[in-house]
């Protein structure tokens, strides 16, 4: 099959076909069953805002399959704050979606180590991603405050993480509709913090304090 941008080697597009043919060979046969029936509708219970980073897949860390995950990937995985207007904005459509349509129970801000956009918010971003990226991760710029100015190095860079994540979830109740639901309990709010090389997954608890999710 041709490839538009023809200056490019085929190389990903053949990863990309091979990895196609991987999934019907080995997944598809075991979740054919599970599409025919999701092809009906989705009704997902949980709606996962995470990062666009490579690394941090939700469905694969949170161990989900077809139809259980609503997803939301961007940049820091951030949620912006209530602002309707006519502009494009893909992240609050996402939530609507989600919330008032789908109905979802629960909504995950999944943060991750090594996030590249909230370092590019703490540290400056690359001099590439100055259009959209900038503006975009600033929304957060508050979480500069909540971090303890005498952390450094890595613990700095995930303190700033769950600072970003709970800047999303401030967000995320300025939305009335997601407000009324939490308050009368149909709806909960999560922050969760995947740690890359280790695997660890932390949870944000009630009080703002993060701990490890056990393993078994
Ligand atoms: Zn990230």
């Amino acid at each position: 099959m041709a490839d538009l941008q023809t200056s490019i080697p085929d190389g990903s597009l053949d990863a990309l076909f091979d990895g196609y043919r991987r999934f019907r060979k080995e997944a598809w046969p075991d979740l054919q069953r599970r599409f025919e029936t999701l092809a009906e509708g989705q009704a997902p219970k949980v709606l996962v805002i995470g990062c666009s980073d490579s690394r941090v897949d939700p469905q694969q860390i949170l161990g989900a399959g077809p139809g259980e995950l609503f997803v939301l990937r961007n940049v820091a995985a951030l949620a912006p704050p209530y602002a309707p207007d006519q502009s494009h904005h893909a992240a609050s459509a996402a939530i609507e979606y989600a919330v008032r349509v789908l109905k979802v129970e629960r909504i995950v801000v999944l943060a991750h180590a090594g996030c590249g956009g909230v370092k590019a918010l703490f540290d400056g971003a690359p001099p590439e991603a100055f259009d959209f990226v900038v503006a975009w991760v600033n929304m957060a710029s508050r979480a500069r405050k909540a971090v303890d100015p005498a952390l450094a190095g890595a613990e700095r860079q995930r303190a700033a993480e769950e600072a970003v994540a709970g800047v999303a979830i401030e967000n995320l109740m300025t939305f009335p509709w997601i407000a009324e639901r939490v308050a009368e309990g149909s709806l909960a709010l999560t922050g969760m913090h995947f740690g890359v090389a280790d695997g660890c997954l932390r949870c944000r608890g009630q009080d703002g304090f993060w701990a490890d999710v056990p393993t078994a």
